[in-house]
């Protein structure tokens, strides 16, 4: 769900208290999130970094660690709840693989924003009055 990240270049933080690019810089836990997203077209297994997660889950991956995840109801309504509201995503597809292997496809939320109906239906409307 989130990771320790290096403020200065956001890869992992290892053992050490570095990460692998040497930094000792402070530590941020940041969202790196699975999930199953549906439209009409059917489903698919979607990637996510921070920037998703916190969209999601309106929280940043620190408040996430220090008070949602201790706190095993909170963490499950809040799962829940972001389960089941629809959003407007943005989604990039990269081929995987070496030479010899099958390919395989993974794909990543790289934009995400709550759906704001009144708008939407606004939208529709003036579509409609032409
Ligand atoms: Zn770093």
């Amino acid at each position: 769900m989130t990771y320790p990240s290096c403020a200065q270049c956001k890869k992992k933080v290892l053992d050490t208290g570095k990460c692998v690019m040497d930094h000792t810089s402070h530590v941020i836990n940041r969202y790196m999130l699975q999930f199953a997203a549906s439209d009409w077209t059917g489903h698919t297994w979607l990637g996510a970094f921070d920037e998703i997660g916190q969209v999601i889950f309106g929280v940043s991956g620190d408040v996430w660690v220090d008070s949602v995840a201790p706190d095993n109801d909170r963490k499950t309504m809040m799962v829940m709840e972001a389960g089941c509201r629809p959003y407007k995503m943005s989604v990039k597809a990269a081929k995987e693989g070496r030479p010899g292997e099958e390919e395989k496809v993974r794909y990543r939320a790289n934009r995400i924003e709550k759906i704001d109906f009144v708008a939407e239906t606004n939208q529709m409307l003036a579509q409609m009055s032409i």
